[in-house]
């Protein structure tokens, strides 16, 4: 292996989580008034090998196959009319593109053939959920449900036979505008092309003006409505603040309650509540805020583990992965709280280039055997991560894991011309593959080191 290959790989992750582990065992943890419990001992290792012993590395990091399905991704269509309707979103997304980013328009560092090549073509990703960021309908959508479904039909016709890769949400906004307005766009999403999900920031409005789940004349006809099309999951955003958000709708509050009322359906809470700026310790059942908070609604409306309440892991792992103490609480607690068959991966790629490197911090955590004992979590063993990394989400949307799925063409350009010729026209091509993320190990890194103040994700 020549060293621009090892500087891609997992020796150089594998540095990496060696300065992270260095980083959780020195000094206390900054104070955060917030939480009654700040967090002590040393909760979570990686178990990676030295960066130099590349084939352990290799072993370590990269992986048996398993069934990787990132149930939250992102990518924009740079071109579309929200990039005049709605400042305010184009501006969150600009505060998010991966480091190095040198496109010219600079969204096309975050645009559909980026996306295919970041979770297909450089990281271990099996199937994807495409979902989008706040938005009120086509006019205002990053990602409008149409062009996900072409993204879908791409992705389909790229990996030329073989299960379907890729699943798509339909984001809704049943807060802004009249909610027969919502209503009808979810109908006719389901006759466009089911989606897998629809999904909901309860928080956001144009004018940041939440709502709840549990609003008879907004969030209740809209759980019913999705509940009669047949479409038994429902996603919503919760904890992890973005522009022209609503904290007073930001509660997983809601979502447990409603859960009561549809027990036929499933509930996914994004991001589980988390929140960067509320260090996770043992859980405080008094928290307003992350998972705290939602392990508390469950404990209120009675919610057993491994109910229809669900969680995924986007920028929470992403965030925590740097603080090993702070990730074995967090991981901890919604597995062993929400339930070890409800806690899903979501990574929210692109905004950070490829997965892979989180794939493969991953497959190298640990509680340790101390904060096992202490707080009873569970041990990170392979068959629970096995769940965690897609075999959960399987069960949920109704994939089967061991149907083959073929792999995208790495290079259609030259592979079959006159397709990648209309692909290219279509603007789902670029001229040529190009990485996008960290490549070296410098870029790795800080990557992986920046602070979570400085990113905003959705
Ligand atoms: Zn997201």
């Amino acid at each position: 292996m020549d060293r621009r290959q090892f500087l891609q790989g997992a020796g150089a992750v594998a540095a990496s989580l060696a300065v992270f582990e260095l980083a959780g065992c020195t000094g206390p943890a900054p104070l955060d008034r917030s939480s009654k419990n700040p967090p002590r001992g040393r909760g979570g290792t990686f178990n990676a090998p030295s960066p130099e012993d590349t084939a352990a590395c290799q072993e370590t990091l990269n992986g048996n196959g398993e069934f990787i399905f990132d149930v939250h991704t992102h990518h924009v269509m740079p071109s579309g009319p929200w990039v005049q309707n709605a400042p305010e979103t184009v501006g969150l997304i600009l505060d998010m593109l991966p480091a190095g980013c040198s496109d010219d328009p600079r969204l096309d560092c975050v645009d559909r053939a980026t996306y295919l090549h970041d979770l297909f073509l450089a990281s271990d990703t099996t199937m994807t959920m495409l979902t989008d960021v706040p938005n009120s309908g086509p006019l205002t959508a990053p990602v409008p449900y149409s062009d996900a479904l072409s993204t879908q039909k791409l992705t389909a016709g790229l990996t030329g036979g073989g299960a379907s890769r890729l699943l798509v949400q339909n984001v809704i906004a049943p807060n802004v505008g009249p909610i027969g307005a919502t209503l009808d766009e979810m109908s006719s999403a389901v006759q466009s092309g089911p989606p897998a999900a629809f999904k909901v920031y309860t928080a956001w409005s144009p004018t940041a003006q939440g709502f709840s789940l549990e609003d008879p004349t907004i969030g209740l006809p809209t759980v019913q409505h999705a509940h009669d099309l047949g479409v038994k999951v429902f996603v919503a955003h919760k904890g992890l603040p973005l522009v022209q958000f609503d904290p007073a709708f930001n509660h997983p509050e809601d979502i447990v309650a409603i859960s009561r009322r549809f027990p036929d359906m499933d509930f996914v809470i994004y991001h589980a509540a988390w929140q960067p700026s509320h260090i996770e310790g043992p859980y405080d059942p008094t928290a307003s805020v992350g998972i705290d908070s939602l392990l508390a609604a469950l404990d209120r409306h009675n919610v057993p583990p491994n109910d229809n309440i669900w969680v995924d892991l986007a920028t929470a792992w992403r965030q925590l992965l740097t603080q090993p103490t702070q990730a074995a609480h967090a991981l901890g607690k919604v597995l062993s709280r929400v339930g070890q068959n409800r806690v899903m991966w979501g990574t929210d790629a692109i905004w950070f280039g490829s997965p892979q490197p989180q794939i493969m911090a991953m497959r190298a955590f640990q509680i340790t055997a101390e904060f096992q004992d202490l707080y009873h979590y569970p041990a990170l063993t392979d068959e629970l991560k096995a769940a965690i990394f897609g075999l959960n989400a399987a069960r949920l949307f109704g994939v089967d894991p061991t149907e083959t799925r073929c792999g995208l063409t790495k290079d259609p350009l030259t592979a079959n011309i006159e397709e990648s010729a209309q692909l290219r026209g279509d603007g789902a091509l670029p001229s040529a593959w190009t990485p996008h993320g960290p490549t070296t190990r410098r870029q790795v890194l800080n990557w992986l080191g920046s602070p979570a103040t400085t990113w905003m994700p959705s």
